[in-house]
């Protein structure tokens, strides 16, 4: 096994961009206030937040005042959902496809989930048939999914949902897309979109709830009023200014990374059909996807144990349905799709990114289809 791991996981986490971790380094040393203070220390940091909170308003399309700085997108999507419940209690929808940090809140709220095609991409139809049923206080539906990298007509659901539901709060999930799509132009009539760090290039723990103006949320951290009183709590200076500095290297570089991912990505998807007899690609064309997602079902062969080949050769990949335990279960994504189960059991997610190589392409292309025909002669 090579040293260095071939690493095919961006979308669980992405490596720190050197940008980051140099624009973090004197926060977690000689700068080191806290933001909420009022003398030169705490000044200097609160400076950081200020204009790390202009970034990510170029980079989502509202004021920098709208931003609300977050723990992560799992925190950002909870006080979406959760707070905007609590300000306009009502029936609450979210897409069939949705990250657990979405789906979990809105079923603790009786929710329900929008349907959506063998693609993977939310039902207009039966979104326009829910909506007219109960019209709803809450509609939430990603920009991008984490499994199969479906970009999702989040303007068409918004659309659809002012026409029957015009007091309705939107919410937008664009953790997955931050990296790869312009988010201003495709969240116009969203009021509120999650954003998380780690997926960018910048650290873990850092995310963002954008509140557009007059959108009714309560807070779901009480304590010192930090960031309008919507999420009490010291902020992570380093965390946000890395946040930030990773945010700039997209804004600078997405356009150019994105053409070159997926050049790598369509490489590798061309190569493992090729070479896996019965493989198949999931998800919508792969224009419509995310550019650095590949999503796999490999008839014949269990994930678990295709992960465990993998990651002996030092390839890390995922099924993309593991739980905080680790353990694979089976994919709700795949499900909604109506992917058969005995398919899903061989789902493989090789997620590429901002720090990926030709050469990561050349060794899953060899990895992979090795470690598929071990396990089908195992089981044959
Ligand atoms: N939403 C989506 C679509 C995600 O893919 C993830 C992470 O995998 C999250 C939310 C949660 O974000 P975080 O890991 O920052 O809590």
């Amino acid at each position: 096994m090579p040293d260095q791991p071939v690493y095919l996981d961006h979308a669980a986490t992405t490596p720190l961009r050197p940008a980051a971790r140099a624009a973090m380094l004197p926060w977690l040393g000689e700068r080191f206030g806290n933001p909420s203070g009022a003398h030169r220390v705490a000044r200097a940091a609160r400076q950081a937040i200020d204009e790390a909170r202009d970034v990510v308003a170029e980079v989502v399309g509202c004021r920098p005042g709208d931003v609300v700085f977050t723990s992560g997108g799992t925190e950002a999507d909870n006080l979406a959902v959760l707070g905007a419940h609590e300000a306009r209690p009502g029936p609450v929808l979210c897409s069939a496809v949705e990250h657990e940090a979405v789906l979990r809140p809105v079923h603790a709220v009786g929710g329900r989930t929008v349907p959506v095609d063998r693609h993977g991409v939310v039902d207009l139809d039966a979104l326009a048939a829910l909506v007219r049923d109960a019209p709803p206080t809450l509609v939430s539906v990603m920009v991008a999914n984490n499994e199969t990298g479906a970009l999702q007509p989040v303007d068409e659901v918004a659309e659809v949902v002012r026409r029957w539901a015009p007091e309705a709060t939107v919410h937008a999930d664009a953790v997955q897309a931050t990296a790869w799509v312009p988010l201003p132009e495709r969240l116009a009539g969203v009021d509120l979109v999650s954003i998380s760090s780690h997926k960018v290039g910048g650290p873990q723990g850092v995310g963002a709830l954008v509140v557009r103006p007059g959108t009714p949320l309560r807070p779901r951290a009480l304590g010192g009023g930090q960031e309008r009183e919507l999420r009490s709590g010291t902020h992570d200076v380093a965390g946000i200014v890395g946040f930030a500095a990773a945010l700039q290297e997209v804004l600078r570089e997405r356009d150019a990374t994105a053409a070159r991912v997926r050049a790598l990505r369509d490489r590798l998807a061309d190569g493992l059909l090729a070479r896996i007899p019965g493989a198949v690609e999931t998800g919508p064309p792969r224009e419509e996807r995310l550019p650095g997602t590949l999503h796999l079902c490999v008839p014949g062969v269990e994930s678990e144990a295709l992960l465990f080949l993998l990651d002996e050769d030092g390839v890390c990949a995922s099924a993309a349905s593991a739980c905080a335990s680790g353990a694979q279960q089976a994919s709700h994504v795949l499900a909604a799709m109506g992917v058969p189960a005995e398919l899903a059991r061989g789902a493989l997610r090789l997620s590429l990114g901002w720090s990926s190589s030709a050469a990561d392409v050349d060794r899953a292309l060899a990895s992979v289809p090795a470690a598929a025909a071990r396990l089908r002669e195992v089981a044959a």
